[in-house]
């Protein structure tokens, strides 16, 4: 996973990604879901696990 913490909003914007705001609950029901089949691609087995570090590292960064 090359993917870092994020650094601030600019930095973010910079590489094109949008602000998304969601509830802990859902940011927690994000962090644990996989929904992978077994013998999906790499691509979204890699997507998926990147949502779910990002979901994981949003909730950290806000304390819970
Ligand atoms: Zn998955």
């Amino acid at each position: 996973m090359t993917d870092p913490v994020p650094t601030g909003p600019q930095a973010e914007a910079a590489q094109g990604r949008v602000a998304l705001w969601l509830d802990p609950e859902d940011l927690r029901w994000l962090a644990r879901h996989c929904c992978c089949a077994e013998d999906a691609p790499q691509e979204v087995k890699d997507r998926c696990g990147r949502l779910r570090f990002r979901a994981g590292a949003a909730l950290h960064k806000d304390g819970h």
